[in-house]
């Protein structure tokens, strides 16, 4: 593996203030993922400040706050603390069963009315007396701390420059036990934490920045050299081809879905990496996994241990094995007062010859989850060549997944939105209305593939600029086709884990008088608006019973289905077969909890690529007007005067997709400012 090069610029750095230099140091740092992990570590300088309610000099402490990633953070991200009060604290302190209490105590010393919460970390940083110091969750360090041997290691590879501290929760014990460290141990420049990770001080934010990388890129040149043959030891089944890992994963990933998704819905997220095959094809898989991970980040994020599946297998009798298992460690390890069990699924499968699936409340939690695995298999190939590998033991696991502290940080964390784990493809989703759908589905939580012909870069581009890139896939379909479809489901179930919402939109109109249609013009309308429409709802059918959590199909038909238009019958009658597609379909579903409704638009003339079509021009010449004039004269025909807009249908959309309707089905619902000739009856 290259070394980490050393990223400082003096030029950059020049002028720049302690708290800067702190967060120049910090962005470095967390800029690559093999110095620590995402959300993992942090950093810290004690600077002079002015307190304003003296006017004097104050020794505060700068240490990234509760939350946040050390690679993204702003100043912002930084708590700030008296230093005296800190060291205060020391008075208070009762010993090491009541330390939680500590961190309550935490914001009577904050400076500056600094709203940023000081994380469970704070003492760690407070109590070294350097300027500098920096804790990371380096793959390297962790493969050396979380070996039987590491404290000899760490011994061999640092002498006595870097120090070694056994297995101690972070808290305010593991802070003083970092201070004694420190003041008896004045040449050492640093402290390998054992199961956990590093330690690093400096006088200044450059020499502490340095003094990280180098003991890492020791740490690895060291584990290069004893890493010698093959890992994990060795292969036993061989990765199959690259589509059929996908397609595999694509069968598996929804039934998964299904049997995991009990109150909450989940996303899940694929990865077949070459780390990730390695270590699901070796002869030891089975008996790392079950060792569980070992750097409290990576099992909060990935569970005590993960689930390996066999691809060919029925995965429901391994998935309740592991949900006893689980309820099983939770009786063992609880103690009196502990949190409530939380979800006993896994988060982590591991497929040998496939790779890994993992499942989380959201998509980007489900990524990165994915990644802290990954962090994870890269720790046990080093320290499973060093020594012998050694998860955490599992009590100190339990306690630290069902911490008071960590529990009321999840107490804490807002109300999932409504769409919150649900996975949406909408066809013809790069058009007006199918861009309104997509937005409002996504500021509800949703994620989303957009399904289209023509226009997709731009509408994923711009929707992932707003919602970020985990959660916007595009994929190009044309709904008349029976494999592009298939295959569009198939990328939906490798990409999120399945679907819940369909929104079938995809839409071309045509107007003609009957004399003058043809039966090309006839087939085209007929093609994509009633063909297409079922194919699009027979593959998510077939997706949604293989998943078992129910679903919800919304058409958008038009007003023109239900009413007669002139000069327009192709459009009109293929409109009229959806609508009556979609009452069969709400019969058939029902039983599997699938609901399909239609939402009916009318004259959305704004954002439509319809209506800048050959369309506009032959509605404006049947009604003798232009662009402007037809807007009018559809206002001025509804019942409410009314225009009609996008996140109008949009909104309707999202009623039937959202559980606000969950007991409606084979329902029309008209967005048309009201017209006489489409009341339903
Ligand atoms: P739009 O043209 O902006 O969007 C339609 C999208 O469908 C386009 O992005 C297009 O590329 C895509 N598409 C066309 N053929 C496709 C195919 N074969 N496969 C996949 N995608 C295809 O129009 P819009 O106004 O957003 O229309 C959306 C739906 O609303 C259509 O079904 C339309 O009939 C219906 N509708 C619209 C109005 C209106 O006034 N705009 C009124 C009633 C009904």
């Amino acid at each position: 593996m290259p070394r980490l090069d050393n990223l400082w610029d003096d030029a950059t750095a020049a002028g720049m203030g302690e708290p800067e230099l702190l967060l120049y140091r910090s962005n470095l740092l967390g800029s690559d993922k093999r110095v620590t992990n995402y959300g993992g570590g942090n950093t810290s300088a004690k600077v002079i400040e002015t307190d304003p309610l003296t006017g004097q000099p104050a020794e505060v402490l700068w240490v990234k706050g509760s939350g946040g990633d050390i690679g993204s953070m702003k100043l912002d991200g930084f708590a700030t603390l008296y230093m005296d009060r800190l060291h205060a604290l020391k008075s208070r302190y009762r010993g090491v069963e009541h330390e939680d209490e500590m961190v309550g105590l935490l914001p009577h010393c904050t400076f500056g009315l600094n709203p940023r919460a000081a994380s469970i970390d704070t003492p760690l940083h407070a109590y070294v007396p350097r300027a500098h110091v920096d804790h990371v969750h380096s793959d390297a360090i962790i493969a050396i701390a979380a070996s039987d041997n590491s404290k000899a290691l760490t011994e061999e590879i640092f002498g006595s420059e870097i120090g070694w501290l056994p297995w101690k929760r972070p808290g305010f014990e593991l802070g003083l036990w970092l201070e004694d460290f420190a003041r008896t141990n004045p040449q050492a420049r640093g402290c390998v934490l054992e199961s956990h990770g590093l330690f690093t001080w400096g006088d200044d934010a450059k020499s502490c920045y340095e003094t990280t990388l180098e003991i890492i890129n020791r740490a690895t040149e060291w584990l290069e050299a004893r890493t010698t043959g093959p890992a994990f030891g060795g292969e036993v089944r061989t990765p199959l081809p690259p589509e059929e890992r996908r397609r595999i994963a694509a069968r598996l990933m929804p039934a998964i879905r299904g049997l995991i998704s009990g109150a909450r819905h989940m996303i899940g997220h694929f990865d077949d990496q070459p780390a990730v095959l390695e270590f699901t094809g070796s002869a030891r898989l089975d008996e790392l996994a079950a060792l569980g991970t070992s750097c409290p980040d990576h099992f909060l994020r990935t569970k005590i241990r993960p689930l390996v599946l066999e691809a060919d297998a029925d995965p429901e009798p391994a998935i309740e094995a592991y949900r006893a298992e689980y309820a099983a460690y939770y009786d063992r390890c609880r103690r009196e007062g502990s949190p409530a069990m939380r979800d006993p699924n896994a988060v982590v499968y591991l497929i040998p010859g496939v790779g890994m699936i993992t499942f989380a409340q959201d998509k980007a939690t489900a990524r990165i989850s994915g990644e802290f695995y990954v962090n994870a298999i890269n720790v046990m190939r080093g320290a499973s060549a060093i020594g012998n590998y050694q998860g955490l033991p599992e009590q100190e696991a339990f306690d630290i997944e069902y911490w008071q502290l960590e529990e009321a940080k999840l107490q804490r964390m807002p109300k999932p939105k409504s769409l919150a784990g649900r996975i949406a493809i909408i066809t013809g989703g790069a058009g007006g209305i199918g861009m309104a759908t997509a937005e409002r589905y996504l500021a509800e939580g949703a994620c989303v593939m957009l399904a289209d012909i023509d226009g997709l870069d731009a509408a994923v581009q711009g929707l992932s600029a707003r919602f970020g890139v985990d959660v916007v896939r595009g994929t190009r379909m044309d709904v008349i086709s029976e494999d592009a479809v298939a295959a569009a489901y198939e990328t939906m179930a490798v990409e999120f884990g399945g679907v819940d919402i369909v929104v079938s939109n995809a839409g071309i109109a045509s107007s003609a008088a009957v004399e003058d249609t043809t039966l090309e013009l006839w087939n085209r309308n007929i093609a994509i608006l009633s063909t297409g429409y079922f194919l699009v709802s027979r593959e998510a059918f077939r997706l949604l019973k293989r998943q078992g959590i129910g679903g919800s199909i919304v058409f958008v038909a038009s007003k023109n289905g239900l009413a007669a238009s002139p000069g327009a019958s192709a459009y009109c009658t293929a409109k009229a077969s959806e609508i009556h597609l979609a009452r069969c379909l709400a019969l058939e579903g029902a039983a599997d909890g699938i609901r399909v409704n239609v939402v009916n638009p009318d004259a959305v003339l704004r954002g439509s690529r319809i209506w800048q079509g050959e369309w506009l021009d032959q509605r404006a010449s049947t009604y003798k007007t232009d662009k402007d004039g037809l807007e009018e004269m559809y206002r001025q025909r509804s019942l409410l005067k009314r225009s009609v807009l996008p996140e109008d249908i949009a909104e309707a959309n999202y009623f039937f997709a959202a559980d606000v309707s969950a007991k409606s089905t084979g329902n029309i619902l008209n967005v048309d400012a009201g017209n006489v000739q489409s009341f339903t009856r």
